[in-house]
């Protein structure tokens, strides 16, 4: 372990909070947000649509569209420096090199018109300085990596001569390659068939592992695959309507959910992956709370079998359960509200 490792987390999320302006008024779609991710380990991120998982992931790239949205409170330590008050050109030397991400949909990040080793090779000489040639041979080494067949014609291939399982390796691969210290990966086999989604997530998992003790490179995982965090996860961050509502270990959280809309997600997940790969979730019954009227309670109140009469009106303090495990809730607040 070096030095930089005992001194601060690689990521601290503190007091996330960000708005947005909605022509029906002002939606605070994150409410003081925190947590933390390690050099090195894997942490999901769990919980319905909607509930933030990838705000607070476009809010770490610093990809919110300002207007209408807003961040209204907080900090994004990266190793030690606020994300947030970093001047664009550094911000850019970041985001890529050292903060990496896949997404749902890899089109939305490969440009059709070029190849992807091309694409690959550029990332390299804007953020490695590395030249055409090095760059296109590192490309073709990546590719090779991800377990692309015959890496060295396929380099010279533009992202429609790829199926979609494919073209999200190559992402992975474009993702990876500047070696970054964290890869933040957002759903990223919602829109693959099953087979696929089992294969990326290994995929990933494998280069996690070799990354984790070469490099340290983090994972933050988004996702609603409980089987995906079973098998991945060191940590996880259940959030719910734009707020973290419980933090443990993977272990922790699966094994022993302490917070009711926890136990709901599990209770719908359709069992490890082993079971049912990469099935969404079920429904938890009711819908999520309008974050246009926040109120001054408990968001999961309207939906909680558990609810006490203050549930609704006094937001429950985050109660530590141990070092890294915490849960906001009412239940685990001993006497209730003074
Ligand atoms: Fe349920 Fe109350 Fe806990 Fe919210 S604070 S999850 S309503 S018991």
């Amino acid at each position: 372990m070096n030095a930089a490792m005992t001194e601060w987390p690689l990521l601290s999320v503190e007091g996330l909070g960000i708005e947005f302006r909605t022509r029906r008024g002002v939606a605070r779609v994150l409410d003081d947000v925190g947590f933390t991710v390690a050099r090195g380990e894997t942490l999901a991120v769990v919980g319905e649509s909607g509930c933030g998982k990838s705000v607070t992931a476009l809010a770490i790239m610093r990809l919110i569209p300002q207007p209408p949205g807003r961040i209204a409170s907080g900090r994004l330590m990266f190793d030690g420096r606020d994300l947030l008050a970093l001047p664009e050109p550094e911000m850019r030397q970041v985001r890529g090199n050292r903060i990496a991400m896949i997404f749902q949909e890899p089109m939305t990040s490969l440009n059709p018109a070029f190849t992807v080793g091309d694409q690959i090779a550029e990332s390299l000489r804007l953020h490695q300085g590395l030249n055409r040639k090095q760059a296109l041979e590192r490309a073709v080494e990546m590719l090779g990596a991800v377990h692309i067949a015959a890496p060295r014609r396929r380099v010279h291939e533009y992202p429609h001569q790829f199926s979609g399982g494919m073209r999200q390796r190559v992402m992975i691969a474009l993702a990876l390659a500047c070696q970054p210290d964290l890869l933040i990966a957002d759903e990223p086999t919602t829109a693959l068939d099953v087979t696929v989604q089992a294969q990326i997530f290994d995929l990933i998992a494998e280069l996690r592992e070799t990354s984790a003790t070469q490099q340290g490179t983090a994972v933050m995982l988004i996702t609603h695959d409980m089987g995906a965090v079973a098998e991945m996860a060191d940590r996880v961050v259940v959030m719910y309507a734009g707020r973290v509502v419980e933090t443990g270990s993977a272990v922790e959280i699966l094994e022993s959910p302490q917070h009711p809309y926890t136990r709901g997600l599990i209770a719908c997940a359709p069992g490890r992956r082993t079971a049912v790969p990469g099935q969404p979730l079920e429904e938890i019954p009711g819908t999520v709370h309008s974050l246009l009227e926040r109120g001054m309670g408990c968001m999961f109140a309207e939906r909680c079998t558990s609810a006490m009469p203050h549930c609704s009106s006094v937001l429950p303090p985050m109660t530590m359960l141990g070092s890294s495990r915490s849960v906001q809730c009412w239940l685990h607040v001993e006497g209730g509200p003074a």
